[in-house]
């Protein structure tokens, strides 16, 4: 008899392991029922914009499972997305206080709660969690990023600059756009003249192309009676990018009018015309010729550059210059109608235009507002441009 209990023993511990696993089972399987249920309730707050009650039931959820962790990383981002940052906030907060987190997921919350702050307006925290990530080497190209696109919003140019310097060579030249303008914001706000054209040459010490380097030394230069070095600088405009020219030819009536070099702003407006600068440029040599006394000329040219391409700008112009010849009477008054008609059009229109998102302006700005590229916005092309 004794035998035979002997006998069932492992019988009996088998049952127990099975059903002991069963058990188990069975518990693991209602909590992911109940976890699934309670994401499609989440899932039905969130898409009846019940935002704040499907947050709460998102963080009641951390507690279950760290499989969870990067549904609520991903979350977060989507309120963040959404515009709703106090709940990406509220989400990584929480996830972060979370003792049993690694290091590396802590790091990725830090990372995400980073931009929270970022997105809220809230520079200093975000800046200070950034500063901390760019030692963490998984996580420090991002947080470099980071803290160059805040202290670009915080206008702290010199810091940006800093971060910039400390970068490998790569990414340094990937940014030399970039540099090249944050040398120019600090430069405009130094009011020593010869500081100011040292930043200006270290812009384009980065970026040798930077026109907005170009434009504003060329009008340091004038200011300090270095006309031979803002003229290099007007030429070098011509070579870098033409569509910014046009900003520049206050800067090279006054540079050849102070040398009284007639001749040579000539040949420079001739030049820049000939390699595409616009109606801007056609219409000034069109006022050169006239003070030249060559009428004819400046006519033609105008009238040239309507068949090529026609402008309203060309189109005015050549009716001011008409009106200036006509003799008083109703052609006159007709006339003078029809260019202040023309005239309203060409205010009424943003002469500008961003090349990278499409951002309309009246006015140059060196800094996209809408998609934040730097140099990215110039003169319109066609009838309402140039
Ligand atoms: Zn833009």
């Amino acid at each position: 008899m004794l035998e035979i209990l002997f006998l069932l023993l492992p019988i009996a511990a088998g049952y127990g392991w099975y059903m002991g696993r069963r058990s188990v089972r069975h518990k693991q399987k209602s909590q992911r029922k109940q976890m699934s249920r309670d994401y499609f309730t989440g899932l039905n707050f969130l898409l009846s914009n019940e935002s704040d009650k499907a947050v709460d039931l998102f963080i009641s959820m951390l507690d279950v499972d760290d499989d969870t962790i990067d549904t609520h990383l991903s979350l977060g981002s989507l309120f963040r997305k959404r515009g709703e940052v106090d709940r990406s906030i509220r989400i990584h907060q929480n996830l972060i206080a979370r003792p049993s987190l690694t290091t590396e997921q802590r790091d990725i919350a830090m990372m995400e709660l980073g931009k929270d702050y970022l997105a809220a307006g809230f520079y200093d925290r975000a800046e200070e969690i950034f500063i901390n990530l760019v030692e963490q080497e998984d996580h420090s190209e991002e947080a470099e990023d980071q803290l160059i696109a805040i202290y670009q919003v915080t206008k702290e140019w010199q810091k940006a600059l800093g971060i910039i310097k400390k970068l490998k060579r790569k990414r340094q030249q990937a940014l030399k756009q970039l540099s090249a303008h944050l040398c120019c914001e600090l430069a405009a706000e130094q009011t020593d003249k010869s500081q100011a054209l040292s930043t200006y040459q270290r812009a384009l010490k980065y970026d040798n192309l930077c026109c907005r380097a170009l434009i504003a030394a060329a009008q340091v230069y004038v200011d300090i009676e270095e006309f031979q070095k803002a003229k290099e600088c007007l030429q070098r405009i011509i070579d870098a990018d033409i569509a910014f020219f046009p900003e520049a030819l206050t800067i090279a009536k006054q540079t050849y009018q102070s040398t009284q070099d007639m001749q040579g702003y000539e040949e420079l407006l001739r030049q820049a015309l000939s390699q595409g600068g616009g109606a801007s440029v056609a219409i000034t040599l069109a006022q050169h010729l006239i003070e030249q006394g060559d009428c004819k000329e400046a006519e033609q040219l105008v009238l040239d550059g309507l068949y090529r391409h026609p402008t309203m700008k060309s189109f005015q112009h050549l009716m001011k210059m008409h009106l200036q010849q006509a003799e008083d009477g109703q052609a006159k008054e007709s006339l003078t109608m029809l260019e202040k008609l023309v005239d309203q059009q060409i205010k009424f229109r943003p002469g500008y235009r961003c090349i990278e998102c499409g951002f309309p302006s009246h006015r140059l700005y060196w800094h996209c507002p809408s998609c934040k590229n730097w140099g990215s916005i110039k003169r319109l092309r066609g009838l309402d441009g140039e």
